[in-house]
């Protein structure tokens, strides 16, 4: 059975070029980048090149740029370092309500050591209004951090504007821009943003390694304590593998950046088109423009989100219920609740993410089958009767 991969959102596979750069630096090249010898001085200079290049890439300084084991790390050390280095200031963080896990968890447990965290309001299509930040702010505030993108409806944020606002009350602004770099252009000067944080398994790098970006003079401490890495900020043996597959892999990604996310924002309206037409009772969820161009995010009513996966994980169609870190729970997605959607809708939700691997061809056969798929299901559905050709609610 041929297998279809609808979930890069989730991770990507590591592109041959990223894994040929990637090679020597496991047996051949294998030194302590914090040795002093020639086998450390090898190890540096490839860890130096990384920075190099991801410095480039986003329009920063390479003394700004701090690898770290993942996503989920550099966003724990944006909220957790800045709220601890700036607390004689104040105790108040906001966040938005559809931030992913590694933020809403971190803030979860600032407030159990006495912060306060506002949890920004969204729209119905997961948008962060500039007038609910404004209104959230408060003299004590002194971390403001709204994602890019949206991880599971792929909503772009008015992170630019959001920025100012933090800026002209003199506070500190993050983004995680996990799910937008290699996607959307990411230009930390014209953004303004204060810290950033990606991951390398999102953009056809490696798993295990990202990015902290911290603009020059912005206080935030370390959370990884040890030896003297990353400029003293965070400690733990270089994952030099890592880092030259991560800055290759965005290295190639920036340099096909509008290429591919023209095509693939192509399957994704095709995809979009072929739901609507064919399957009534479905509801695009996240923003229509203001999106990633691989997401597609739909909420099927009368129906199961999981029962889909599985029923479309048999014909070899990869996709995923919610977010891939919230899946395998029996909650709704904190996502899509915080977007007004009914629970019972959001139990209903399937998140479809495209590559530039995938053809037409992948896409009309997952709305063939998506179409039987849903038709079989609601059939079984107490909250979904068909009756001679009529539908009829319950
Ligand atoms: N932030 C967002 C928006 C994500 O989508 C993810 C991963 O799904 C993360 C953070 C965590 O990144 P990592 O998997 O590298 O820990």
């Amino acid at each position: 059975m041929k297998r279809i991969y609808f979930d890069h959102a989730a991770t990507t596979p590591v592109k041959k070029e990223v894994l040929e750069k990637m090679l020597p630096y496991f047996s051949e090249i294998y030194g302590n980048a914090n040795s002093q010898h020639m086998f450390g001085r090898d190890a540096v200079k490839a860890v130096d090149e990384a920075r190099d290049t991801v410095a480039r890439i986003i329009n920063a300084k390479p003394s700004e740029i701090y690898f770290t084991s993942g996503g989920t790390e550099a966003d724990n050390w944006a909220l957790r370092g800045a709220a601890h280095a700036l607390r004689g200031k104040g105790k108040h963080l906001i966040i938005s309500s559809v931030e992913h896990p590694a933020m809403i968890a971190t803030a979860k447990q600032l407030e159990k050591d006495g912060f306060d965290v506002t949890y920004l309001e969204v729209d119905k299509d997961a948008l962060v209004h500039p007038e609910t930040l404004k209104k959230a702010i408060r003299d004590d505030t002194i971390f403001i951090g709204v994602m890019t993108a949206n991880n599971e409806v792929g909503t772009i944020q008015p992170v630019k504007e959001l920025c100012e606002i933090a800026h002209e009350r003199k506070i500190l602004f993050f983004t995680d821009a996990v799910q937008a770099a290699g996607v959307l252009k990411l230009d930390v000067k014209e953004l303004g943003v204060d810290m950033m944080s990606f991951s390398g398994h999102k953009f056809y790098g490696p798993k295990g390694v990202g990015v902290l970006y911290i603009k020059g003079g912005t206080r935030v401490d370390p959370i990884l304590t040890g030896g003297h890495q990353e400029r003293m900020k965070r400690g733990g043996t270089t994952n030099v593998p890592g880092v030259v597959g991560l800055a290759e892999a965005l290295r190639l990604a920036d340099e096909k950046r509008e290429e591919n996310a023209a095509y693939v924002a192509s399957l994704r309206d095709r995809f979009i088109r072929g739901v609507e037409e064919r399957i009534p009772e479905v509801k695009l969820n996240g923003h229509r423009t203001k999106r990633l161009p691989a997401n597609a995010d739909f909420s099927f009513r009368y129906i199961e989100g999981e029962s889909i996966l599985f029923h479309l994980d048999l014909a070899g169609i990869a996709v995923s219920s919610g977010s891939a870190c919230s899946s395998g729970s029996l909650e709704p997605s904190h996502v899509l609740l915080a977007m007004g959607i009914p629970e019972e809708t959001a139990h209903g939700s399937i998140r479809f993410t495209f590559g530039p691997d995938n053809t037409e061809e992948e896409v009309d056969y997952a709305v063939n089958v998506l179409a039987d798929t849903v038709k079989k299901l609601r059939a079984m559905s107490p909250l979904f009767k068909v009756q001679e050709g009529e539908k009829q609610y319950v």
